[in-house]
């Protein structure tokens, strides 16, 4: 308490030099590509680059693969790529101007290479579907903001609607707590609700992968706790890739694990052994939390 009222009071009143890291951070160790996997792959990122509009670089040669109906987590210092890259697997970055993508992230088994010239973004996004930080609702009716996605695939038939609408809102773990307000705002749900709802949304069109940005960041424990258990129950149908600074979670909920670093992959693994066998001295540093 009094250490924390004195930095208080130094931080305010001087200007306090930056504080230099206590360990060696002129690491020249070189990445650890993943090895050869033993499972099913749904899809393969490789010699992966991403440049934004002003030319900076935030992907450099990334390899990794996507496993089937298991979860990949993505962990890494602030800045370090992490968005980047999850936003590159359903071309976000197509919306705006003048990025760039370079190698291949190839959509398994039918081999198809989402970020090549033949790929329609608007089909990939249905494909590989996404949900963010954020609870993002559209302001639409609960029922709505699940069709939305099914009405861009084309599928006009009512009953067949409902069925899906219904399918993916239990697939999320939501369809009890709603099945009596379908026609309810999606803004009148809570926090917690409103995150399940987009994962139902992304769900409806049935994507091969769902990508999973910082899903619970703005959750409270308890509805963080929901989706974590949600993230494990779909990985038994939907391929899941996410993006979380909580290690803790990153742990609990994936099986593989990819430590990235100023762009860089440095390290990737099964999730246990990057925990607590991590090869690379960064990935050590960052688990241990000697940078952040
Ligand atoms: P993370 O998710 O790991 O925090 P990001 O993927 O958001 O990191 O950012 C990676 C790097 O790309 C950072 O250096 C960030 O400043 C930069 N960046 C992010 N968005 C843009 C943009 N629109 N234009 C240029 N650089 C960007």
């Amino acid at each position: 308490m009094v250490d924390d009222n004195m930095t208080l009071t130094k931080t305010n009143t001087a200007k306090v030099k930056a504080v230099e890291p206590d360990f060696d951070d002129e690491d020249t160790t070189p990445p650890i590509k993943p090895g050869k996997e033993r499972e099913p792959l749904r899809a393969r990122i490789e010699d992966f680059s991403f440049f934004y509009a002003d030319g900076f670089q935030a992907i450099k040669n990334v390899d990794m693969p996507i496993l089937d109906r298991k979860v990949t987590a993505i962990i890494g210092p602030s800045g370090c790529g992490k968005s980047t890259l999850l936003r590159s697997l359903n071309r976000m970055h197509d919306l705006y101007p003048g990025n760039r993508y370079e190698g291949r992230v190839i959509l398994e088994p039918e081999g198809e290479n989402l970020i090549g010239p033949e790929s329609d973004p608007v089909i990939v996004r249905l494909r590989v579907g996404m949900v963010f930080q954020k609870p993002n609702p559209f302001p639409k009716t609960i029922y709505e903001n699940v069709a939305a996605g099914l009405r861009v695939r084309g599928i006009k038939k009512r009953s067949m609607i409902d069925e899906a609408v219904e399918n993916a809102l239990r697939r999320a773990a939501i369809w009890d707590e709603v099945k009596d307000k379908l026609n309810g705002s999606a803004y009148d749900l809570s926090g917690g609700q409103q995150q399940r709802l987009c994962i139902a949304r992304g769900l409806a069109p049935n994507p091969e992968i769902l990508l999973l940005d910082e899903p619970t960041s703005a959750l409270d424990p308890i509805a963080t706790a929901k989706v974590e258990d949600l993230v494990q129950e779909l990985s038994e149908s939907v391929t899941i890739v996410i993006v979380t600074h909580n290690m803790q979670q990153a742990a609990r909920v994936s099986h593989r694990t990819a430590f990235m670093y100023m762009g860089e992959m440095m390290e990737f693994g099964e999730t246990q052994t990057i925990f607590t066998n991590p090869k690379h001295p960064r990935t050590e540093n960052y688990i241990t939390g000697r940078y952040g």
